[in-house]
């Protein structure tokens, strides 16, 4: 066991009671569930607050949260030109058998720059869409796993509600509304095993099924109904949660998550995506014809970009980014680049 300190900093938009205690409460949260920590791990907790701080000892509001037994202690921070004003700074001291390298500092509310160095990296939501094989799930969990975020393939969950359409007997198109009334019947869970998103329709593993030819076209169409997507979207940005995630799909930007820090959209000419289709094909053995998979292509591009319910388009604050002369590392390596820079945004 070795006594390692936990850093941290936060500021608050005005001097009040209210302020303090919520800036305080969530940077000690955070410091605590960050590192795991229980009341007994900590030895004790120092706060420095500026000179324009007084209407509350942070102190005073974490004994509120209920940490009683930690020895807790407030004092001033001197008063310096140019320093960051209304900044609450902590010191948690805690015994552990972490290393230094293990502690996680939590740097909020644009105190980030006060230690750059060592604040943790924020992770941020990222939005991925584009038309049908621009390569997003491929280009997009590669670059989720380097970064170590949670991919996400809302396309998958479109398919799994098409499999239980095409399993049941129900003709989409033609009677959309009996596939609404029995969604309550549908439970799609979804699990992550060494990073691969598998697909669970009512229990029954359906990763292989959806990737079948009638499942991508039933995708296209079950994603046209209105009432399949509203669920669709719940489900989608609960699993979002607060950052740390990649998500692709069509409509993320516009409608899933419009406030993504970082939004891509992810296109290729219609030929190269054809002949990538094409080449993935003939890799496999499968018989296929270059004319007739670029047909398909340009038929799922219309479907989907001319449906009366989100739409596929790029949102206006997403860049724009063209694979057609890009290999493949080459594009992940972009999208790292991207989300590195929005990280310290
Ligand atoms: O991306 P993927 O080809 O697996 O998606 C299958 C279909 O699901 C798409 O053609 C599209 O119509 C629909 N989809 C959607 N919105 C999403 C993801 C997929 O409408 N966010």
């Amino acid at each position: 066991m070795a006594v390692r300190a936990i850093r941290g900093a936060t500021t608050i938009e005005e001097n009040t009671a209210e302020c303090i205690t919520r800036a305080s409460v969530e940077m000690i949260d955070k410091i605590i569930k960050k590192n795991n920590l229980s009341a007994d791990d900590m030895i004790d907790i120092l706060f420095t607050v500026t000179p324009d701080i007084t209407a509350m000892f942070p102190a005073a509001a974490v004994r509120k949260m209920g940490i009683t037994d930690v020895p807790l202690l407030d004092m001033a921070a001197p008063d310096i030109d140019g320093a960051l004003k209304m900044c609450i700074r902590v010191m948690v001291h805690i015994n552990t058998d972490m290393g230094n390298d293990r502690m996680r500092h939590v740097y909020l509310n644009g105190a980030r720059k006060l230690r750059p160095d060592i604040a943790e990296k924020s992770r941020i939501s990222v939005a991925v869409d584009g038309p049908a094989g621009a390569g997003k799930s491929s280009v997009a969990r590669a670059a989720a796993q380097r970064l170590g975020y949670v991919y996400i393939d809302t396309g998958a969950m479109y398919r799994t509600v098409a499999v239980y359409a095409l399993e049941n007997g129900i003709d989409i198109k033609a009677e959309p509304e009996k596939l609404v009334s029995q969604l309550d019947k549908i439970k799609i869970d979804i699990k992550y095993e060494d990073g691969v998103q598998r697909m669970y329709l009512n229990g029954a593993d359906v990763t292989g099924r959806i990737r079948q030819s009638d499942a991508s076209m039933g995708a296209s169409a079950v994603a046209a109904i209105a009432d399949v997507r509203t669920r669709l979207v719940a489900m989608q940005r609960e699993m979002a949660g607060d950052g740390g995630v990649l998500m692709d799909g069509r409509d993320i930007a516009t409608a899933v998550l419009p406030n993504a820090e970082l939004k891509i959209y992810l296109t290729a000419s219609v030929e190269e995506r054809a002949m990538r289709r094409y080449r993935e094909y003939a890799e496999k053995g499968a018989e296929c014809d270059y004319e007739t998979i670029k047909a398909d292509v340009i038929k799922r591009d219309y479907d989907d970009m001319n449906r009366a319910v989100s739409p596929l388009r790029r949102a206006e604050d997403a860049v724009l980014l063209d694979s057609s002369a890009l290999t493949f590392e080459e594009t992940v390596d972009k999208i790292l680049e991207m989300v590195k820079e929005a990280e310290q945004r």
